[in-house]
């Protein structure tokens, strides 16, 4: 392994695993536990996979101090079923849903919400470009729920405070790509969702974490693989769950562990985070952030550079010095540094090294 060569890796999503858990995974890959086989090919209902599953929820429940009325579950279809799924089970029949809009994903899941429907805006950034959580929100007291997402991953705007929703209104909370970057208090969440390939393992796998009351809302007529009640009852195992993904988000929950929890991963990416956005903010203006300063994601960092031709160039060089992924959403344009998790503060000092050295040769 010392010629390993890993790259610097801020790709947006499937993101950077931590070493230790890909080198955990590798030595487990052809013999699990004694089994003789590989995790990926022994039975769901075994009872290696039932520790395997068991585990990984346990590990979840002591890392965000989920209270145990609330259930977890582990599905497929990405964030973006969910988009759907959360609206078929958690909106009554004739009733609205409320969502704030504060980018392109939010964005998405309002207009999922509305093919089968009906939800409203109960804020919009997009006339300020998505740099910013709205000062301001328009809520509807009858809404089923109040919808957020708690980091946009490609405008990069955060919330560090929870919407407050209006009494009775249950707070619904996609938080893909910060899932696990830092403590949040559960307890002000109904419904909480994120796709696991930001942050917390491999595509394939969605955590969604429900309070026990919103499973009461699955109404009767629901195809059982989008229906919340029925899953969760089965603790994720109606059917073959994506069993390797779980295993993989598994290892990174014992991973945030080992690390101290979610209050020292924060702190990290603290750190890695205010690496980035010092050398944007002491360029001068040759590196030109999106967010505004408040908004700021911890965990997506896009910025301009004075020219197209320049970030073209700025790409292709990082590249060659093993910073990769860094090429921004078309949307957006420039660049994107994702610093998730798996991250080390190395990898984003040797960013803003290049950054650096980047502006000397072309400022
Ligand atoms: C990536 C992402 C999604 C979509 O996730 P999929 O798993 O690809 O469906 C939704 N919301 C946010 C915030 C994301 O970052």
């Amino acid at each position: 392994m010392s010629d390993l060569k890993r790259a610097y890796n801020f790709n947006p999503g499937p993101g950077a695993l931590p070493l230790e858990v890909l080198q955990q995974a590798q030595s487990e890959l052809l013999d699990f536990k004694g089994t003789g086989m590989s995790v990926m090919e022994i039975s769901h209902r075994s009872k290696e996979f039932e520790a395997v599953i068991q585990t990984a929820e346990a590990d979840l429940r002591e890392l965000l101090g989920i209270p145990s009325n609330y259930k977890i579950m582990f599905l497929q279809g990405g964030a973006t079923l969910q988009f759907a799924m959360l609206a078929m089970n958690l909106r009554p029949a004739g009733a609205s849903a409320d969502y704030i809009v504060t980018g392109a994903w939010s964005k998405i899941a309002l207009k999922e919400a509305q093919k089968l429907g009906t939800a409203r805006a109960a804020a919009n950034t997009e006339a300020d470009g998505f740099n910013c959580i709205p000062a301001k929100l328009d809520l509807d007291p009858k809404a089923a729920y109040l919808h957020f997402t708690a980091n946009e991953t490609i405008h990069g705007v955060e919330f560090f405070s929870e919407p407050t929703p209006l009494d009775g209104v249950p707070l619904v909370c996609d938080t893909s790509s910060d899932f696990i970057s830092r403590p949040v208090d559960i307890s002000k969440y109904a419904f909480v969702y994120a796709g696991a390939q930001k942050n917390a393992g491999p595509s394939g796998v969605t955590v969604v974490i429900a309070r026990d009351d919103m499973l009461e809302r699955t109404p009767a007529n629901l195809p059982v693989m989008l229906d919340y009640k029925t899953l969760a009852a089965s603790g994720s195992l109606h059917n073959t769950p994506p069993s390797f993904a779980i295993y993989m988000v598994g290892l990174v929950f014992q991973w945030a562990k080992r690390q101290g929890g979610l209050a020292a991963i924060e702190k990290v990416n603290r750190v890695k985070a205010g690496l980035v956005y010092d050398a944007i903010d002491q360029s001068g203006g040759f590196y030109r952030g999106h967010a505004k300063p408040e908004a700021r994601s911890l965990m997506n960092i896009p910025f301009r550079l004075p020219s197209e031709e320049l970030e073209e160039t700025f790409a292709k060089e990082a590249k060659k010095n093993n910073l990769i992924g860094l090429k921004g959403h078309r949307s957006v344009g420039g660049m994107r540094a994702s610093v998730y998790n798996a991250v080390t503060v190395e990898g984003a000092q040797s960013l803003v090294d290049f950054m650096k050295e980047f502006q000397k040769k072309n400022g």
